[in-house]
């Protein structure tokens, strides 16, 4: 059952002034070198704060969060940092501070012999397919990776930092959505222990009491990602994994690499991490694994039998996978559904099966964006390996190199006329193939300029088929057809033939 505690909604941000401070108001992060502390301290700063990092070198099995705060610090242009040397191994009680192997699996197990479940852990609303999943690990344990009373302390730290700094306020990143389960990252906690600060500092007493932020208290995890990607957060400077390789790669396989890369996947931000090559944990049966990783779940929005309606296939019999989620916005978008949706979470494992269950035939792997997900790009090569012929449409705007040589890479360059210009990387056109096309959707007289002179200057032609697709309803077929005949041009006009057979569809064909 929910306490109203577990309901408060976020709150603004006001300052309070601690007594004789002047100027910029001070404020403390607790900074731990992860994704979340490191959105937080940059939403401080974005709040108005001269911001002051604190870091615990707490005993953890790895120096490398304390080495990403660093980073971070300094990317963000911090007023301070304070690293304070505590060993919580003295404790122990923790995967995380003590000889208890980290959890590997989907499902961050519970250690068995603590007395750590407690009764009233319980589901969040699900904000998301994703959230639901998360928040029902949430529900059901307090995982190992649980550091015994390890915010209590470190707010304990923070509160005594800010009162000798003359700081008005204190950041912490928790999160009661998208997170491992544990008890002191819940609302209850911030608000009851923002009530002890009242009576235990000076400040508090005196008539200024320090304010506990938790901003990300009620955001998921894609949230929070795409709120540090708007505030300028470099993540590729962070650190989350529980159980990194000696130098420093994240295992891909514990809860906190799991959460990571779902949220990287729902926020359709390209993640940056640096996996190990071969991982350190098996992951749970049955999981699809690469160099020994157990992958991240799709977010599939559809799959259905259809009539190939777009490249040289045109007209072929197909199965067509639409993945969720595209960090563009084209001005002439016509799969919005896809762009903004979450979809439903399927294993690869999962996403194969069903292809094969709707028949024989080529595949169309698209979005939204298929590799804005953390394994696209896998699923387009278990899709090859299955004996398919794979067709993946990709925007231009993540590198393809990494896509299996026998996927065929159909590159969505996109023009002035889509707004999304800027997103085209070089190197995608660089690396085209005999087996992978050219897409340009035109809007305008203006987009067949700009693209008739990159596919000459680019030579676009002698390298693999060029299609050239007019915008429904902005550019009428006959006009462009006329240009590319006066122009000899060496491309192939592409009219949407799913949108002929069944236009007053928008969704399944
Ligand atoms: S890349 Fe595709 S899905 Fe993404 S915004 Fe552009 S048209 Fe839409």
């Amino acid at each position: 059952m929910d306490t109203d505690e577990d309901r408060l909604a976020p709150r603004p941000v006001t300052r309070n002034q601690a007594p004789g401070a002047v100027g910029q108001p001070k404020a403390v992060v607790l900074l731990s070198g992860g994704m979340d502390s490191t959105v937080c301290a940059a939403m401080a700063r974005a709040d108005g704060f001269e911001v002051h990092a604190l870091t615990a070198r707490y005993g953890q099995r790895h120096g490398v969060e304390v080495d990403a705060a660093r980073r971070v610090v300094q990317a963000l242009g911090l007023a301070s940092h304070t690293v304070v040397d505590l060993d919580l191994r003295a404790i122990g009680g923790s995967a995380l501070t003590a000889d208890i192997p980290v959890p590997k699996t989907a499902e961050a197990a519970p250690s068995p012999a603590s007395p750590l479940a407690v009764p009233d852990a319980r589901p969040m609303t699900p904000a998301s397919p994703l959230a639901t999943h998360s928040s029902q690990l949430a529900a059901s344990s307090i995982p190992a990776t649980y550091v015994p009373a390890r915010n209590t302390i470190l707010l304990g730290l923070a509160l005594g930092h800010a009162e000798a700094l003359g700081a008005s306020d204190i950041y912490i990143g928790v999160s009661s959505v998208d997170y491992s389960g544990y008890p002191d990252c819940r609302p209850a906690f911030i608000e009851t222990f923002e009530r002890l600060a009242r009576v235990a500092t000076r400040a508090g007493v005196e008539g200024a009491p320090l304010r506990i932020h938790a901003p990300l208290q009620h955001l998921t995890k894609a949230e929070t990602i795409r709120r540090g990607r708007d505030l300028g957060v470099d993540f590729s400077l962070t650190h989350t994994c529980y159980d990194p390789s000696p130098d420093g790669a994240a295992c891909g396989a514990c809860d906190a690499c799991r959460l990571r890369r779902e949220g990287f996947a729902a926020a359709g931000v390209p993640d940056p991490t640096r996996y190990a090559p071969a991982g350190n944990g098996t992951g749970s049966d049955g999981q699809a694994r690469v160099d020994g990783q157990e992958l991240p779940s799709l977010r599939v929005l559809e799959i259905y039998r259809t009539i190939q309606g777009e490249t040289t296939f045109a007209g072929e019999p197909c199965v067509i996978v639409r993945l969720a989620g595209c960090p563009l916005r084209c001005s002439y978008c016509d799969t919005a559904y896809a762009r903004e949706a979450e979809g439903m979470e399927l294993s690869l494992d999962e996403v194969v099966r069903t292809v094969r269950e709707l028949g024989p035939g080529i595949v169309g792997l698209t979005g939204g964006e298929p590799l804005a997900q953390a394994c696209g790009a896998e699923l387009a090569r278990a899709l090859a390996d299955d004996g398919r012929t794979v067709l993946l449409e990709t925007s231009g705007a993540f590198d393809t190199s990494a896509v299996d040589p026998r996927v065929r890479r159909i590159l969505d360059v996109k023009t002035p006329g889509s707004g999304m210009e800027a997103k085209n990387l070089p190197q995608n056109l660089a690396a085209l193939r005999p087996i992978d096309e050219a897409k340009f959707v035109l809007v305008d007289r203006a987009d067949y300029d700009w693209a008739r002179e990159l596919v000459r200057r680019e030579r676009l032609a002698e390298k693999c088929t060029v299609l050239f697709s007019p915008v429904k309803a902005k550019l009428p077929p006959a006009d462009l057809a006329k240009w590319i005949i006066d122009d000899a041009l060496p491309v192939r006009l592409q009219v949407q033939l799913h949108r002929v057979i069944w236009p007053e569809r928008d969704r399944g064909v």
